[in-house]
């Protein structure tokens, strides 16, 4: 019987079935909800995770053949090390698509009509204030990024009414007009968007790509939309750009930190709105997240090749060792 380690807390939450899947394919399932892996890894042949971080030392001297990430942003887990490993890392491809661009037009529009603020001023002050709001139609959205979850984001803001640029280095101009936006460079991006919405990946080349230069050069009108990741915008800057108005607001589903420490500068900012990185929590992603990272795993021990595998190399690495699933 396997061993595999469930750390991530949605995982059999809402239905039973990915639980009992494993189980039916002889699975013993272990379960840790700390950010701490590290004393849990010693003995499990598989990992299945959300945002708890893995490290090169925690995966060293283990029996451990397996990760699949719980989601699509790998950015918590060492891959370089795993691919040295020998430890194939597995994404939830498309899982959580829909669900991310919805909490996205939620911010957009939640963020036009000032819809949190106004809440608090009825709801919990018993005022009631006199709320002017923007239109979104004929809004431009700028798009960083034009991958999976963006192109969700440009169907819908299309829809809207909403014209749609973007910037991604790595997808071609035709794609981006094929798919009714228009490409712009990095800094048309900020300089012309009434919305900017995150949509790269969290590393090397990305962290602190949002900064006071960008931030500056923004329409005091606009708001920033974060759900990609934390550490992709210089929150200090962004904490500044909010209090002294060199943008009207901002909608994070991320942190840096998560969670944020209430000292936090953001904090003080009522132009802020928040979730707590929920973006891809909906019953219907949750469910398509876990079924996907279970399969991966038994596929994986069945002696096939999962899907959307991120570093491939790790499956020729692993063969010379002679490992046999
Ligand atoms: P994806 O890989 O499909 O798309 C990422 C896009 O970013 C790619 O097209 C890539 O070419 C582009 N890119 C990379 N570096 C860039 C740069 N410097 N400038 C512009 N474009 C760049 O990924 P996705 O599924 O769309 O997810 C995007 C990110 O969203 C993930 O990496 C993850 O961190 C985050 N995410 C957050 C949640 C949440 O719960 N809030 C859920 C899912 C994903």
């Amino acid at each position: 019987m396997k061993k595999v380690l469930v750390a991530t807390r949605t995982f059999g939450r809402y239905s039973q079935e990915p639980l009992n899947f494993l189980r039916k394919h002889d699975f013993e399932i272990v379960r840790s909800d700390s950010e701490d892996l590290s004393p849990y890894l010693k003995d499990v042949d598989a990992l299945i995770v959300g945002t708890p971080k893995v490290t090169k030392e925690m995966m060293e001297n283990t029996k451990l053949r397996i990760i699949a990430k719980h989601g699509v942003g790998v950015d918590n887990i060492d891959i370089e090390a795993a691919t040295k490993l020998g430890i194939p890392v597995t994404i939830t491809f498309g899982a959580n698509a829909a669900s991310v661009a919805e909490l996205v037009i939620a911010f957009i529009f939640a963020s036009a009509r000032k819809v949190v603020s106004t809440h608090i001023e009825v709801f919990q002050k018993h005022s009631w204030p006199s709320v002017v709001g923007i239109e979104v139609q004929n809004k431009v959205l700028g798009l960083l990024g034009f991958g999976t979850i963006a192109r969700e984001v440009n169907k819908r803001a299309l829809c809207f009414g909403m014209k749609v640029i973007a910037h991604d280095p790595y997808v071609s101009d035709e794609d981006i007009k094929e798919n009714g936006a228009r490409p712009v460079n990095f800094d048309k991006l900020f300089e012309e968007a009434d919305f900017v919405s995150i949509h790269v990946p969290l590393n090397a080349s990305t962290r602190n790509l949002i900064g006071e230069q960008q931030l500056r050069s923004m329409k005091k009108t606009a708001i920033l939309i974060n759900t990609a990741r934390g550490g992709i915008v210089d929150e200090k800057a962004l904490s500044r750009a909010l209090k002294e108005n060199w943008i009207a607001g901002a909608a994070i589903d991320v942190f840096e930190e998560e969670p944020p420490d209430p000292s936090s500068p953001l904090f003080e900012c009522e132009n802020l709105i928040t979730t707590s990185h929920t973006g891809a929590h909906t019953l219907e992603a949750v469910y398509r997240m876990n079924m996907m990272a279970a399969q991966a795993v038994v596929e994986f021990f069945e002696g096939k090749v999962p899907n959307y595998i991120v570093n491939k190399e790790a499956l020729s690495n692993l063969n010379e060792k002679g490992f046999r699933r």
